[in-house]
């Protein structure tokens, strides 16, 4: 399997500009933001996309959703956007389950 950018993020091999870490995910600035404030939830585990969620992981969503509500507490966001891109034919670039969470002025969507 080709190496996954994201587990490697996650894993800490490469840097990333970390605005929040939990048990099971960690929330990042995205490289290219399309918002004034745009950060991706990412699971710990390697999942390929929304399309490959198994029941066995609600917990996981569960708590991707309540690390957005957190960050969104923590940053004083008003009101925020969650978006997530599933196959490329909607624009997944990175094969690796991701929440794009977006805040303030929006740029482009993702
Ligand atoms: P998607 O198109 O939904 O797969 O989103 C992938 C996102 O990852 C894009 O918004 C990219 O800007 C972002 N991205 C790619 N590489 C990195 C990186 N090394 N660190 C942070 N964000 C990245
Ligand atoms: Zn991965």
């Amino acid at each position: 399997m080709p190496p996954c950018l994201f587990c490697k993020i996650v894993n800490k091999e490469l840097s990333s500009e970390i605005v929040y870490e939990s048990e099971k995910s960690l929330v990042f600035k995205d490289i290219h933001p399309k918002a004034d404030f745009h950060v991706l939830i990412v699971p710990k585990k390697h999942i390929e996309s929304a399309n490959r969620l198994e029941f066995e992981d609600k917990d996981l969503i569960m708590e991707m959703f309540l690390t957005a509500k957190e960050v969104a507490l923590q940053n004083q966001l008003g009101g925020y956007k969650l978006i997530i891109n599933v196959g490329r034919k909607a624009g997944q670039l990175i094969d690796h389950l991701h929440l794009h969470l977006l805040a303030g002025k929006i740029k482009e969507i993702v």
